[in-house]
């Protein structure tokens, strides 16, 4: 089986007892496969009685739920006490890779790292070169949930050129940002008629000057006539999402005061690290749609994402640790939640909070 991944997923390491927000003291609920529920139900001890009854199902799916903000099966030096006892083979699928992610399509797979963690924060923002990809023949049986190859192969060509012109910094992240957005569009139109074809040739534009100065030049004629509005309305919206902690609500909420005040566009003054941000979640999310033929709330969700890491950052003027913190609170909160994420999801098709001409302003405004 082939393995594609970017550089971090070699190199990450977990910083265990030296992580300041450590990821078995979230108030996650933690997902555990099958074969682990079924080691611990069958144990007739303390620790498998205490692991089976913190666990709950919901539609089919089993979880682990933290209690007063914490895993229920740490002890009281906070180590984990199922590891303890039984080695890292048989703590859970989620336990042993957090925060490395993957996703199969058969004999084909990929793999990265989330920045719900703080030391993946600081090894991805910390370095100034644009992202670099890897692959490698594993040993792996291929993964048997069906899609479809020609998409496959497709969407993989198109991301790719997402990811290149993203990382091509003789453009403006402002104009780089608007051509994906456009194209997206573009491609969820050809993605709702299975016209593979179209896709192709949309993609292959993102390489032609002439094309992406051409698309922002008539994305400016769209721009809404109150640009801020726009902004206003993304935080207010942001504020009224479930959070588990109350650091990034109260960020939001003064990013939000912020923006009441001010009457000139902001400037982006870390726009690698925001480039970096764009490339994540188009590397994580892109190939989703092969499956879900939904491409363009992930691509809005991603502008969501850069649009509030740059107002938070400049509303607090924050040095670049400060920065990563929010960018990890940013994912730990919103993207790692399912309930946002499907709310964001459902909004960018649902609400005006998201039309095309609303991210446009947020680009304009932020970039
Ligand atoms: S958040 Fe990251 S660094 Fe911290 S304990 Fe979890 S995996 Fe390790």
């Amino acid at each position: 089986m082939k393995l594609f991944y970017p550089e971090i997923f070699d190199k990450f390491v977990c910083t265990g007892s030296q992580c300041s927000d450590n990821c078995c003291m979230t108030d996650w609920d933690i997902e555990i496969d099958e074969d682990t529920y079924g080691f611990y139900k069958k144990l007739d001890n303390d620790i498998g009685r205490k692991f089976v009854n913190s666990v709950t199902e919901d539609e089919g799916v089993k979880y682990l739920v933290h209690c007063d903000g914490k895993c229920p099966m740490l002890n009281k030096k906070g180590l984990c006490s199922v590891q303890l006892a039984y080695g890292e083979e048989n703590i859970s699928d989620i336990c042993r890779e957090h925060p490395r992610f993957y996703e199969w399509f058969g004999d084909y797979k990929e793999a990265g790292v989330g920045l719900a963690c703080e030391e993946a924060v600081r090894m991805y923002l910390s370095d100034d070169e644009p992202v670099r990809f890897f692959t490698k023949e594993i040993d792996e049986e291929p993964d048997d949930l069906e899609f479809d190859p020609q998409l496959l192969e497709t969407m993989l060509f198109a991301r790719t050129a997402f990811i290149d012109l993203l990382q091509n910094r003789e453009y403006s992240l402002h104009d780089r940002l608007v051509n994906v957005l456009s194209a997206s569009a573009e491609i969820q139109y050809a993605l709702d008629e299975e016209d593979t074809e179209e896709i192709k040739a949309i993609a292959q534009e993102l390489s032609h000057p002439e094309i992406i100065a051409e698309r922002v030049e008539s994305l400016k004629k769209a721009l809404p006539e109150k640009p801020l509005e726009n902004a206003e309305n993304m935080l207010s919206y942001l504020e009224r999402l479930d959070f588990i902690g109350d650091i990034l609500p109260q960020q939001i909420k003064d990013a939000s005061r912020f923006v009441k005040k001010l009457s000139a566009p902001l400037k982006a003054q870390t726009s690698g690290e925001y480039e970096k941000l764009a490339v994540y979640f188009v590397y994580r999310y892109f190939l989703k749609a092969v499956r879900d033929f939904d491409l363009m709330s992930k691509i809005k969700a991603m502008i969501v994402f850069v649009f509030a890491a740059e107002v938070i950052n400049l509303s607090r003027e924050q040095d670049a640790h400060a920065r990563f913190e929010t960018v990890k609170e940013l994912c730990k909160e919103i993207e790692y939640s399912g309930d946002n994420m499907d709310r964001i999801y459902d909004d960018s098709y649902l609400s005006d909070i998201f039309s095309d001409t609303s991210m446009l302003a947020l680009l304009e405004w932020t970039l």
